[in-house]
């Protein structure tokens, strides 16, 4: 199979001609091949982004939410194609695909066709008169997400971007491309506007960096490691260019005595490893309260020694592979780093002797705050147990180290869930659940997680540039 990259509607061989491997994690083979494009295939995705982008833009927003309803349409009418292929590619757990991915990204699709017609502007009627803002579209502009969630989140950021009546060039992860090309395709076949939404693969630096630095892309958002959010940032700023970046975490679980634990266990456990820990969003360092350590403890080994890991597209497994051979060297590294600060393993820590990279669920405990373990994302089914003994510990604890995406708090005091929460350094908290979301709510982290939110009206207001009228009257 050749993935190609689609520009102006249509499928497009790198001009150079070269194509990358892309591997089936759950084998270690290689199972297809995506175009290499570098910059001379940027110019050309960003030309045709900037033909589209006059009738695009101008289009009643009830025309564009319509387009992006198809869209979202003919994805729900494929999706058993779309769930095997993202399973796939990515090694994830096909229930994972089909409950959860590829229905989210057929509800980012519309719940962004939705905002678009619901995206109101202000205006504020005051002794200086009326004021009021115009949101115009910002013009062409970038997406460049990772392999993680990858038709999830490459939906999740071309969405608000076209509802809000942009162009788009898109870098889907040359780790896992075959879902966005696909969705590529699919938008030629319903007649989607031609360049209204491009596609261009390959490596970061070769594709991502053009995209970044060309002067007609006017914002850029991007998903992805807190490293090369870093790399990001420092192309865009002297270039003075918008951008929203969604990075690393190291999220911490808070697990009070007086919580419904035992019956919570499930959701607890699912936050640790779903997906193999590759989630952003993931609880990797849990911290439980002194008095119920020991119980907690063997109970969640239990459960973790209880998940089954194998072949994803085998529904009865819970954790698949993890997505490619450099990440599979960074997560048993980190293992072994891990026993190296002194961690005791309870369950796991080891590769599984079949090919494939596959990590079994992973518990270590004996770690304090300042180790790497605890400190540096590992994104593997791995996590921390830490003791606490009081609330302002237990904060501490939490946050002790640079990111700030996410956490989740386990209690039956309400009083403390609040006040917890507010002291939390993150951007989202949840209470008694776990990657609960509502897709009107503000999604990001703080400090090395990342700058700015996505969802709901923050994107729409991110992918639109403001400008204040102000009429004497
Ligand atoms: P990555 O940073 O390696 O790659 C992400 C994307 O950036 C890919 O498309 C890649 O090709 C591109 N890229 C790489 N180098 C680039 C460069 N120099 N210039 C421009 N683009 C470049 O991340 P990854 O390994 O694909 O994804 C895993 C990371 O993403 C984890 O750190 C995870 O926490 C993070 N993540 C964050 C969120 C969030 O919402 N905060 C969500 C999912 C994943």
């Amino acid at each position: 199979m050749r993935l190609t990259h689609w520009i102006d509607g249509d499928s497009r061989e790198a001009a150079s001609g070269r194509w990358l491997e892309v591997f089936d994690p759950s084998t270690a083979r290689p199972f297809a091949e995506v175009a290499r494009g570098d910059a001379g295939d940027v110019e050309t995705a960003i030309a045709a982004a900037q033909r589209a982008l006059p009738a695009w833009s101008s289009l009643p927003t009830t025309e564009r939410a319509r387009w992006m309803e198809k869209l979202a349409d003919a994805l729900e009418a494929n999706l058993d194609d779309f769930v095997h292929a993202e399973s796939r590619d990515g090694g994830k757990p096909i229930r994972l695909a089909r409950e959860v991915e590829i229905p989210r990204a057929v509800s980012n699709l519309r719940f962004f066709a939705h905002a678009a017609t619901q995206f109101a502007s202000e205006s504020h009627h005051g002794q200086a008169g009326l004021n009021y803002t115009l949101r115009a579209p910002l013009g062409v502009v970038a997406t460049i997400s990772p392999w993680n969630l990858p038709l999830y989140l490459f939906t999740w950021k071309i969405a608000p971007a076209l509802a809000a009546g942009n162009t788009v060039v898109a870098k889907p992860s040359e780790v896992t491309p075959v879902t966005a090309t696909m969705l590529g395709e699919l938008a030629a076949r319903i007649g989607f506007p031609r360049g209204v939404l491009n596609i261009v693969h390959g490596l970061g630096p070769e594709v991502g960096e053009p995209l970044v630095t060309h002067p007609a892309v006017k914002a850029v958002s991007f998903t992805g490691s807190t490293a090369v959010g870093k790399r990001i940032a420092t192309l865009a700023a002297p270039l003075l260019k918008k951008v929203s970046l969604e990075l690393g975490g190291k999220n911490p679980t808070l697990v009070f005595a007086d919580s419904d634990w035992r019956a919570q266990l499930d959701t607890i456990v699912r936050s640790a490893f779903q997906n193999s820990g590759q989630i952003c969003l993931c609880g990797s360092r849990i911290l439980v309260e002194r008095r119920i350590y020991s119980e907690f403890r063997d109970a969640l080994v239990e459960r973790a020694l209880a998940l089954r890991v194998g072949d994803p597209i085998d529904e009865d497994n819970n954790l698949g592979p993890l997505v490619s051979q450099a990440h599979f060297d960074k997560v048993t590294a980190a293992l072994a780093r891990a026993r190296d600060e002194g961690g005791r393993v309870l369950c796991g820590g080891n590769a599984l002797d079949r090919p494939g990279w596959f990590v079994a669920p992973t518990v270590i405990e004996g770690l304090g705050p300042d180790c790497a373990s605890n400190r540096e994302e590992i994104f593997g089914p791995v996590a921390t147990l830490q003791a606490f003994d009081c609330d302002e510990e237990a904060v501490a604890l939490a946050n002790a180290g640079d990111y700030g995406l996410a956490a989740s708090v386990w209690t039956r005091d309400l009083d403390r869930a609040h006040r917890v929460a507010a002291q939390l350094r993150t951007g989202m908290v949840w209470i008694n659940t776990w990657l609960m979301r509502d897709l009107r709510t503000p999604f990001g982290g703080t400090g090395a997680s990342g700058l700015g939110r996505e969802g709901g009206m923050e994107a729409m207001r991110f992918f639109t540039e403001p400008k204040n009228v102000g009429i004497a009257i």
